[in-house]
């Protein structure tokens, strides 16, 4: 099985901090933007339904001045090495203007599968480190301004001593299955038509297992056994950690939750719905299991 998007990229060293600066790899955000040079709108249609058009290509800044940003940096952060160059993360004011001539600001969700792969991986990572830097300025205990430390990735409190770690939300997702039918959903901020697996965030004191079961029961009023683990895959809107399973359905009719749930339904394995962008783990898992369950009947069948 092939890395989904925003898994750590072969090669890549995380570092903290940069001893002799050499030609670096930046990516430069103004909010969720990512600063990129940009080719011309790609014909082909986005397979995003969030995303209307994508561009035939895009590119970081390389720069050798790892200074170039001067005091028009909120935050500079160093990420590691990736094929023998440093790469940066910095963000820049809400309304900056592309600090790099021919250059713009363009969502993540538009780059996907435009921008280089290992780009694309690193910054999903660059983003979510400067969203917790940004908000671990000052300790959640004594309110006193923190500090970076070299030698890890952490803001530490001078005065209480208390450290702030990059956090990451664990969420699971469950693909329920009932003979040769899926159950899928559709959540209020979906776009138009797309229906995808049910997805919610653990909470303190429950296995992963627990929460899907309880996630499930809740959303869709559903029973679920023979929960099997499928993959993991890192999400930085804005610092998740999605895990996914397969299960089966064990008892209950579809019951959608108000408010959570717009509509939820058994869909057989050859009719599936419009369904999210290869960007998502969703996505790897809807295609996996509707792909098992097709060849399981393709051999009864036989
Ligand atoms: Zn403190």
């Amino acid at each position: 099985m092939s890395e989904l998007p925003f898994a750590r990229p072969a090669g890549f060293e995380h570092l903290v901090a940069c001893e002799s600066p050499g030609e670096g790899i930046w990516f430069v955000f103004r909010g969720t933007d990512l600063l990129v040079e940009l080719g011309p709108p790609d014909p082909r249609p986005s397979d995003d339904p969030r995303v209307r058009q994508r561009p035939a290509w895009a590119r970081l800044p390389l720069l050798k001045n790892h200074n170039w940003l001067g005091p028009a940096a909120l935050r500079t952060l160093y990420l590691g090495r990736l094929g023998g160059r440093d790469c940066w993360a910095a963000e820049l004011v809400a309304d900056a203007a592309a600090p790099a001539p021919a250059s713009s600001w363009v969502g993540l969700r538009t780059l996907f599968s435009v921008l280089e792969d290992t780009h694309f991986a690193l910054a999903g990572r660059a983003l979510q480190l400067i969203d917790w830097d940004r908000t671990h300025q000052f300790c959640g205990r004594c309110g006193t301004p923190t500090e970076a430390k070299r030698e890890e990735r952490v803001r530490f409190c001078p005065a209480c001593k208390l450290p702030a770690y990059p956090r990451v939300a664990p969420a699971v997702m469950g693909l329920v299955r009932r003979d040769r039918e899926l159950l899928l959903a559709r959540s209020p901020h979906f776009p138009p038509g797309m229906w995808s697996a049910l997805a919610g965030f653990v909470e303190p004191g429950e296995s992963l297992e627990q929460c899907l079961a309880r996630e499930v029961a809740e959303e869709v009023g559903v029973q679920i056994r023979n929960i099997r683990y499928f993959t993991s895959q890192s999400w930085p809107f804005p610092h998740s950690m999605m895990i996914a399973f397969t299960c089966e359905w064990a008892g209950g009719d579809i019951r959608p939750q108000f408010g959570e749930i717009e509509e939820a339904n058994w869909f057989d394995v050859l009719q599936l719905p419009k369904i999210p962008s290869k960007i998502s783990i969703a996505r790897r898992l809807i295609d996996a299991f509707s792909a098992q369950i097709r060849g399981e009947f393709a051999n009864t069948a036989k």
